[in-house]
């Protein structure tokens, strides 16, 4: 057996790795069932070792993850904020539940069974009725402080339905992301070449860490209360009447909750629980069982880490095992090169899998995967199914380590990988598989706005080779279109049209259809905003680039290694040729319209009769104006549609001036002639 200290150091090290990633950047590389498994090994290894395992310091093991980052002010909870102890199996929970009768020498104690949801925590406190503030777990005693961006939530009341409120109640809840909402960002995303989310958590994570609330406001987070930190005066006695009070106070909580008399009631629950969380609004991995009586818990005390009051009890993730076929290299739309394994096909939770992805090169050889093997794979997060480790009793014989290829096996081109990605890329933009989904990106609504090039047209015109690049759509001819499924003279004349006027768009437009990895509508247009013109921009150095507001070290690596790629020059010389305007080298010929709306704050609540939100939005900014997505005494006007929210209200409170669309269109004018 190897040297337990060494194994103890090993684990702590590479569970703080897995730990920062997860809680700071919101970007797990491992799935949640492997880094349980890595964090019980060590648990059990510093059971057995004690001295060994205090010998070296203070352990992952006993303190809640931290996700404090920068650019949030961080505030003290009122009361400590716990994670909870978890547990796969059912001996685990007889022994939480053995504990505490022992304890409190009661035969069956009284518990409440609720859904764990799998979101990530955060703390609202609401004075005299009132919202206050909102914190992140932080550190379990600090959190980073949230509230512009939690107050994105539709569902959370600004104020609560209690007559007379609490003077000061500290609420514990879950923010989470739904299926839906979580499927709809990354098609977005996968559209704009921008990276893909592994799974809805880390989505919400990372977007409650947005600076900016009008980003957030855009994914639509979504909240679950079901849990006290601090109330004063405190009048609750159990965890059933605290689910009820909630639901009182107008605050949005779990649907179903279970009251459980002893262990064999909880187990009933647990099961009615696992049979209904598919039908949940929210991703649900597990149960929460909690002594019901608060003077109980506060009795039985939390350790460094978690209530002993309360335990997790977590589903397991279907797996199954099967044969791994081949390994396939595909490329993306950004030219990123995934592996991707191909499996005898297998049921798993519902469906039949055949394809499971392996994420990258690092991925297959930290777990040696190879062709012919046997794999257990399991659904991470319920998405996309992954191998999660290879049964190496049954290797065949004669099987070699797999090797990653150094060439884009679709064009030929060496592979390329930035020092800080996982992920090789194919740096040619011509490379056939990108060109259908960049040509896609480039036409579409967010970048140059090609109507009537929609797939089906991008589709044929690749796959007749009439389009190989994003200059061969500005050298079709009429007849090329005629010869398409349904188009006739018309429609042919109309996507001529609309091609010839998209060499006039904005650089920011130009830019982001490029597809540059990373680089999405808002990079485009600070880079825009900043070069004024794509030969500066192409030409700039690093040093240069960083001068721009958010521009660090990966969108640097990014945009030198687009624009030294040989391929890539030759594209934008032929674009140059075919007349696409690159900005201008005088700032003015590249001004926006005159910026009546500088310094004002606009706040966007219903829906408007003819722009979308994104539309009023990005109209407002051109002409100098902010949207922010909360009313404050900071905001100038509200821009109301139909079925306002309670931003209305707010704005009416205040006597702010609210405005119809027509009223936002005809402002500039209007104050322009005040000037
Ligand atoms: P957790 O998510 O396992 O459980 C504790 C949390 O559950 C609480 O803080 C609370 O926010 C939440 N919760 C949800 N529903 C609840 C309810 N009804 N009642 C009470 N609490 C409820 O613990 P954690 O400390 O937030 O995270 C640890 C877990 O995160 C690990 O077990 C692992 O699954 C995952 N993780 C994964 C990685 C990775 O690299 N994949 C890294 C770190 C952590």
């Amino acid at each position: 057996m190897s040297d337990p200290s060494e194994r103890i150091a090993e684990l702590r090290e590479t569970i703080e790795h897995y730990d920062r990633l997860y809680y700071q950047k919101a970007e797990p590389e491992i799935s949640d069932r492997e880094y349980d498994r890595l964090k019980q090994e060590l648990e059990e290894l510093e059971r057995e070792h004690p001295q060994a395992a205090a010998a070296q310091g203070a352990s992952p093991t006993e303190r809640v993850g931290d996700d404090r980052t920068e650019g949030f002010a961080t505030v003290r909870h009122l009361a400590r904020m716990y994670s909870l102890d978890n547990t796969y199996n059912q001996e685990e929970l007889e022994a939480f539940d053995e504990r505490l009768r022992r304890r409190f020498g009661e035969k069956d104690l009284r518990y409440t069974v609720d859904p764990k949801i799998d979101g990530l925590a955060i703390s609202l406190v609401y004075e005299d009725g009132r919202l206050l503030r909102a914190v992140t777990r932080g550190n379990g005693v600090e959190g980073d402080e949230v509230t512009a961006n939690v107050r994105t939530i539709d569902s959370l009341p600004d104020g609560l339905g209690a007559d007379p409120p609490p003077d000061v109640v500290e609420l514990r809840g879950e923010i989470y992301l739904r299926n839906e909402e979580f499927h709809r960002i990354n098609a977005e995303r996968e559209r704009r070449g921008e990276a893909l989310y592994a799974n809805p958590r880390n989505l919400a994570a990372g977007t409650l860490k947005l600076l900016d609330p009008t980003l957030v406001a855009e994914r639509k987070l979504s909240l679950v209360v079901y849990g006290l930190g601090h109330l004063q005066p405190d009048t609750i006695r159990s965890q059933s009447a605290l689910q009820e009070t909630l639901r009182e106070w107008g605050l949005p909580v779990v649907e179903q909750y279970w009251v459980a008399d002893g262990l064999a009631e909880v187990w009933r629950a647990i099961g009615e629980l696992d049979r209904r969380r598919g039908d949940f609004a929210y991703p649900t991995d597990g149960a929460v069982v909690k002594l019901d009586d608060r003077s109980l818990q506060e009795e039985a005390g939390a350790t460094a880490k978690a209530p002993r009051w309360a335990i997790a009890y977590k589903f397991e993730t279907e797996k199954a095992t099967t044969r791994l076929q081949s390994i396939e290299v595909q490329v993306g739309r950004t030219g990123a090169v995934t592996p991707v394994a191909h499996l005898d096909p297998v049921s798993l939770a519902g469906t039949t899998v055949a394809r499971a992805t392996l994420h990258n090169e690092d991925e297959i050889r930290r777990k040696d995967i190879r062709e012919g093997d046997w794999v257990v794979v399991e659904k991470a997060g319920e998405i996309i199914p992954q191998v999660l480790e290879v049964d190496h009793d049954k290797r065949p014989e004669g099987t070699e380590p797999f090797v990653f290829p150094t060439h884009c096996p679709a064009c030929g081109t060496e592979l390329r990988r930035l020092p800080e990605e996982a992920v090789w890329r194919c740096p040619n933009a011509a490379c056939p598989p990108q060109v259908r989904r960049r040509i896609e990106h480039f036409g579409s609504r967010a970048c140059l706005d090609i109507e009537n090039l929609g797939e089906a047209v991008v589709d044929q015109l690749v796959s007749r080779d009439l389009v190989r690049t994003f200059a061969d759509l500005y050298r079709l001819r009429k007849e090329d279109l005629l010869g398409l499924d349904r188009f006739a003279d018309k429609s042919a004349d109309n996507l001529l049209q609309a091609v010839a006027d998209s060499k006039e768009q904005d650089l920011w437009r130009l830019i982001h259809g490029l597809g540059i990895p990373n680089v999405g509508a808002t990079t485009s247009r600070d880079l825009a905003r900043h070069f004024h013109t794509l030969d500066a921009l192409a030409k700039a150095s690093p040093g240069e680039l960083r001068e721009v507001e958010g521009i660090g070290d990966i969108l640097v690596a990014s945009l030198r290694s687009f624009f030294e790629e040989p391929h890539n020059q030759q594209l934008l010389e032929e674009l140059r040729e075919l007349g696409l305007s690159f900005g201008s080298s005088t700032p003015e010929a590249a001004a926006s319209p005159p910026q009546t709306l500088a310094g004002k704050t606009f706040v966007l609540t219903g829906s408007l009769p003819n722009l979308s939100r994104d539309e009023a939005s990005e109209w407002i900014r051109q002409r100098g104006g902010k949207t922010t997505s909360s009313v404050s005494r900071k905001t100038d006007y509200l821009v109301a549609g139909d079925n306002p929210g309670s931003k209305y209200d707010q704005a009416s409170a205040l006597s702010l001036p609210i405005l119809s669309e027509s009223e936002l269109l005809a402002l500039p004018n209007e104050l322009s002639s005040v000037e």
